[in-house]
């Protein structure tokens, strides 16, 4: 069944959605063929309403609500990604599948051993893309929020950002003590923080400018992970170990 986020133009009432953005509108019309008569899954304010097409307007699409879907898809532990710039495709498969396991928002960080090298007007570019990724992953696992693609934050920016955070975590490979299990016995953990290296790791400085300003510095085990690995390996584990995922 066809799922829509309802953007600012669109309006909900009581029993009925009036879809004003043209987007969704030739989505709807043109891309998908929608006939009048099907029922789809409208999400307003974290809330899902399965609907049904009842007219197509000149400009507007009219559903009528058939009932809303009280199921609690997004999950109760905020995690916020920092993903070091990696090359190639591989931030379009981090934001896919850490919106799959229902990741908060996702930070761009540039850290020194990043080699990508977004010129200014390729940010934007990419950002817009990025979104329409998070977009569609948002869409297919059902969450109910799209999260945001923010970027780009310079690595040694982010300790401003560190005190929104109950517990922020460092991947690092070198790490050999500190392991994330124990750290997720802290109560009340509702927002966390993970930060994943580039393909070439941290710079040594870089992890002790983090674990000065607070951050736990973990490791993952002994296996070398790619960075796209590392970031939703950990949300798994956190969410997991937090009790989301079971
Ligand atoms: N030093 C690595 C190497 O030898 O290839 C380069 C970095 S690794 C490919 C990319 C990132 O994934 C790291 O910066 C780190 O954030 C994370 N990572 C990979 N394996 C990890 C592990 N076993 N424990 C913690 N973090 C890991």
């Amino acid at each position: 069944m066809h799922r829509f986020f309802l953007s600012e133009q669109d309006t909900i009432e009581e029993k009925q959605i009036v879809i004003c953005s043209e987007a969704t509108r030739h989505h709807m019309l043109n891309v998908l063929r929608m006939p009048v008569g099907e029922q789809c899954e409208m999400i307003a304010d974290q809330r899902a309403y399965l609907s049904e097409i009842i007219s197509f307007e000149e400009e507007t699409v009219k559903l009528n609500i058939l009932s809303s879907i009280d199921r609690a898809y997004e999950s109760p532990i905020g995690i916020d990604l920092y993903q070091c710039l990696p090359k190639g495709q591989k931030m379009e498969l981090i934001i896919q599948k850490t919106v799959e396991l229902g990741i908060n928002a996702i930070h761009l960080v540039d850290a020194k051993r990043c080699v990508v090298d977004f010129k200014h007007k390729d940010v934007e570019k990419k950002l817009l893309r990025y979104r329409k990724i998070a977009e569609e992953a948002a869409k297919q696992s059902k969450r109910l929020i799209v999260p945001d693609v923010c970027g780009i934050l310079q690595l040694k920016a982010l300790q401003a950002h560190f005190q929104s955070y109950d517990l922020v975590i460092v991947l690092y490979e070198d790490e050999h003590q500190q392991t994330l299990k124990p750290l997720l016995k802290r109560h009340e953990l509702k927002k966390i923080a993970v930060i994943v290296g580039p393909e070439g790791g941290f710079d040594p400085d870089e992890i002790a400018l983090l674990k000065n300003a607070g951050a736990a510095i973990v490791t993952l085990g002994n296996r070398i992970l790619r960075t796209e690995t590392a970031g939703m390996t950990a949300v798994a584990c956190i969410q997991y170990e937090l009790g989301d995922l079971s």
